[in-house]
């Protein structure tokens, strides 16, 4: 290697033990993506970079993270994103104002001037498509306009592994904890939650747990059958999460049992929501098939002790549930003697 070579070398290669060496430590999703993207920025030599995510669900492009510029949604399969996803292959673009792929709307909004592209297709460890890595505007040894080559290709295709591996990984873990019937989160997600809070929380706040249990499900599901229940199920999640302020949180605790965490409420304040939830079920119907289903629930309310865990705690309300249960269902019990 010829001296010049060597030291590029030894600068391309210290630029990424300073990002790996922060990545190490970075524990948060979107900042790790954000140092990979500005790795990947840094390595190409570009003047802005930015990572997509292809949410298939909403048909949408994202960036989860952009270096240089705001983020941005777009709809699926358009831009240059959505050809280097289509084709899966690193599309390079020189001249994006001569290339129809381009859409020029972003810069004229902006003011900023494209004259380089290279977008790469991210995949997950199964080889699908999952995003695309984006550089823009590639600059030469003297900061002066560049072109991209398949030089760059290389360097970027080794940081689009990394956020592929980080995106895919996040993405598991989320889906992990969430409850694919309501939505809502699930047990594990709840633990998750809950030690987040409590490290994020004054602990002279008040918080309320309150668990409450469909009355009679299994009757539902005998009478209208499996699939009714999963959407009394939905239906009740719908009815709970529209309950939430800022702060609180509801999951889906097991079967037909749902958890909330609430904020700023002492005991009183639980047992009032609680009772106004417990209204809106009453009161409100499924609609399934043709058939009109209505049920009730019974709920159980306890003050949040944080000396005490989260299944001691949810302990304590679930007596009280128990105790709403036998004591005909369809009601709220704040206290151990109610
Ligand atoms: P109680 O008023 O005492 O709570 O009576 P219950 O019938 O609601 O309680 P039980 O524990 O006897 O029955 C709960 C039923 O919930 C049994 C189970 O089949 C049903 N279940 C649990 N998870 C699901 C689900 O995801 N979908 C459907 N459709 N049913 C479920
Ligand atoms: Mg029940
Ligand atoms: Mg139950």
């Amino acid at each position: 290697m010829a001296v010049n070579d060597t030291r590029n070398a030894e600068s391309l290669l210290e630029k990424i033990f300073y990002y790996m060496n922060q990545l190490m430590d970075e524990k948060d999703f979107e900042k790790a993506i954000l140092l990979l993207t500005d790795l990947g920025r840094t390595l190409v030599g570009s003047d802005r970079a930015s990572f997509w995510y292809w949410d298939t669900k909403k048909k949408q492009y994202w960036t989860i993270a952009a270096w240089g510029s705001e983020k941005i949604t777009m709809p699926e399969g358009t831009g240059i994103v959505g050809a280097a996803i289509k084709e899966k292959e690193s599309v390079i673009i020189n001249n994006p104002y001569e290339d129809e792929r381009f859409n020029p709307s972003v810069d004229k909004e902006s003011g900023y001037i494209t004259k380089s592209i290279l977008c790469m297709p991210v995949t997950n460890e199964k080889g699908k498509v999952i995003g695309a890595f984006q550089a823009i505007n590639k600059l030469d040894v003297n900061g002066l306009d560049g072109s991209f080559g398949e030089w760059d290709v290389k360097r970027l295709a080794m940081v689009a592994v990394f956020c592929g591996k980080t995106l895919e990984s996040h993405m598991l873990q989320r889906e992990a904890q969430i409850d694919q019937l309501t939505g809502l989160k699930n047990r594990r997600g709840f633990y998750e939650y809950y030690a987040e809070k409590m490290e994020n929380t004054d602990s002279d706040r008040p918080m309320c747990i309150v668990i409450c249990d469909i009355d009679f499900f299994k009757k539902v599901n005998d009478t209208y059958g499996h699939n009714a229940g999963d959407a009394v199920l939905i239906h009740v999640a719908d009815v709970l999460h529209g309950n939430l302020r800022i702060g609180d949180e509801v999951v889906r605790w097991g079967g037909e049992e749902f958890v909330f965490l609430l904020q700023n409420k002492n005991l009183e304040e639980a047992a009032e929501f609680a009772e106004e939830v417990r209204k809106q079920i009453e009161t409100t119907v499924c609609e399934y098939a043709g058939s009109r289903i209505k049920v009730t629930m019974s709920f159980g309310v306890e003050a949040l002790n944080r000396d005490r865990d989260l299944a001691e705690n949810i302990k304590r309300a679930d007596d009280k549930l128990y105790i709403a249960k036998s004591f005909g269902r369809n009601r709220v019990v704040k206290q151990s003697g109610d």
